[in-house]
């Protein structure tokens, strides 16, 4: 069980590496330098392609969990193209990303991100779920976007789920920049407060209290510690800089 004091780090590879080789390369390197990390959990999220091979490498490390970065949660098997629960506990799966930008944007809609939100939990993930505003402005209206996200995917979730339940605050101008174009600490300070509120309006504010916050967004080795610091948040999603070894070892030293 990952004790929530712990800061959370997950890496999203997205749909990289290109070859297995390069897949094992990278886990290999990660699996060995998790020998300094006290106050930090890693989650990493390879393609489904990957997964079987990285689960081996990281199967006797207990300070690295594997994610999935989508899931099937409806009934039956015949779905071709998709990969459901039961593959992935099977694997050793343990966290999953839900709602990312890149899904919404193309594939998932906001019923289909709450069934998968649902889904997953039910079946005993634990559920990374993102949320983020297309832009934002002065008139504030990112708070309004994030809040019928939130709403959208999580009325009527019984609440004892949500012990499994992290929210990843992603806004869309912020990934896949550089690192300049993260999210300033003091508005994620302000994001981060807002969303407890919302959870808070739902659920209650002990509950709302419990949820782990992360932000994720062109972090890098040299932004991660401020971030941290200054975000009130516990903990990052980190796509591209998790790809670069050296620089995500880095990144995690100075979060440590
Ligand atoms: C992401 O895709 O979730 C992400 C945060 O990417 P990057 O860190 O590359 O901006």
């Amino acid at each position: 069980m990952l004790k929530k004091t712990k800061k959370i780090l997950i890496g999203n590879w997205k749909m990289n590496p290109e070859s297995v080789e390069k897949a094992r390369e990278i886990a290999d390197k990660i699996n060995k330098s998790t020998k300094f990390f006290k106050n930090t959990n890693l989650v990493v999220c390879p393609p489904f392609i990957f997964l079987n091979e990285i689960s081996k490498i990281f199967s006797k490390n207990k300070k690295i969990f594997l994610g999935a970065q989508d899931i099937f949660v409806g009934e039956g098997v015949s779905h071709t193209g998709e990969v459901g629960s039961d593959m992935l506990k099977n694997i050793g799966v343990k966290y999953v990303i839900i709602g990312h930008s890149d899904r919404r944007e193309s594939l998932d809609d906001e019923s289909l991100v709450r069934e998968k939100l649902f889904g997953t939990l039910k079946d005993g993930f634990k559920a990374v779920f993102c949320v983020g505003e297309k832009e934002r402005n002065e008139h504030g209206d990112q708070y309004n976007e994030v809040k019928s996200q939130i709403e959208s995917a999580l009325l009527k979730l019984p609440k004892k789920l949500l012990k499994n339940f992290f929210i990843a605050y992603e806004p869309i101008w912020a990934i896949g920049k550089s690192e300049k174009n993260a999210v300033k600490p003091e508005d994620l300070h302000e994001m981060s407060i807002f969303i407890k509120r919302v959870l808070s309006d739902i659920f209650g504010i002990k509950e709302a209290e419990k949820v782990a916050i992360l932000y994720g967004g062109s972090v890098t080795k040299n932004n991660a510690k401020e971030i941290i610091e200054h975000g009130n948040v516990s903990g990052l999603l980190v796509g591209r800089e998790s790809l670069k070894l050296d620089n995500f070892v880095e990144l995690i030293k100075s979060i440590e």
